[in-house]
């Protein structure tokens, strides 16, 4: 029918199964197999429930606070989601954006990418790894409309220096650079510290891997102020409220 020349369509991505039965070892979502930290259970336990009628901080400022003073930096340089795929995906709203050059990142990685870049219409171009499965820094040194590198990569959990990153970020003063830190607290050296000299570098990290709560559907991110404004003026556009006051 005529109306379905004008649907925005896209092939959604799937996530990981969750198998129903006993006694399976289930590896393909990178779940932990461990509960979250006790503390998670008490704050649950003791949450009052008569805050619910009320619409959450719009801000959603007890989060912040408490991220930026853990991660030692300013509120302003960060940037709460539901989960890292809210915040990817709003990076990819607001920052990639170039009418003709593509969005570059690995062909083996998280496979959301090219699901929010067909989505919004963003053209992309993966890069090959090499034999080790490693990412080629020479790849991302050509005129591009982003990048965005998994640090470790995933699946294949090859973990780059950040003397890379940097190098990259220099090469790529016009675009903005996306690094996702899903799984850095496992081991490796994070971009953060970067976000004071990198104005065009968003570091991307999250609750669902190694923090146990997957479920509870949280993702934030560093970057310079403007960087992060210009954020959640989009993820505002949406949603004013965009983080559930039990979350937070
Ligand atoms: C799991 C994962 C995410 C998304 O995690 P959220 O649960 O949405 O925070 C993002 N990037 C990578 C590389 C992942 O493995």
């Amino acid at each position: 029918m005529g109306w379905e020349a004008n649907v925005r369509t896209v092939t959604p991505y799937v996530a990981g199964e969750q198998p129903k039965e006993q006694g399976v070892i289930k590896l393909n979502t990178n779940e932990s197999p461990y509960p979250p930290a006790p503390g998670v259970a008490r704050a649950l336990r003791e949450y009052d429930a008569g805050i619910l009628r009320k619409y959450p901080d719009a801000e959603t400022e007890p989060l912040l606070s408490e991220l930026a003073a853990y991660y030692g930096v300013e509120k302003e340089q960060v940037f709460v989601g539901v989960g890292s795929d809210d915040v990817l995906a709003m990076a990819f709203l607001t920052f990639f954006n170039h009418p003709t050059l593509p969005v570059l990142f690995p062909d083996i990685t998280y496979s959301f990418y090219d699901v929010w870049a067909e989505l919004f219409r963003i053209p992309f171009q993966v890069q090959p790894l090499d034999e080790q499965f490693r990412i080629k820094e020479e790849d991302y040194h050509k005129p591009n409309g982003g990048v965005i590198i998994p640090n470790p990569n995933a699946p294949t959990g090859e973990l780059a220096p950040i003397e890379m990153f940097e190098n990259i970020l220099r090469a790529n003063p016009d675009v903005v650079c996306i690094v996702d830190e899903a799984y850095i607290d496992f081991g490796g050296e994070s971009c953060l510290k970067l976000i004071d000299r990198y104005e065009n570098l968003l570091v991307v990290q999250t609750f669902s891997k190694s923090r146990a709560l997957a479920g509870m559907r949280i993702g934030y991110a560093f970057g310079s102020e403007k960087l992060i404004r210009y954020l959640k003026d989009a993820k505002y556009s949406f949603n004013s409220y965009t983080m559930n006051s039990v979350t937070m």
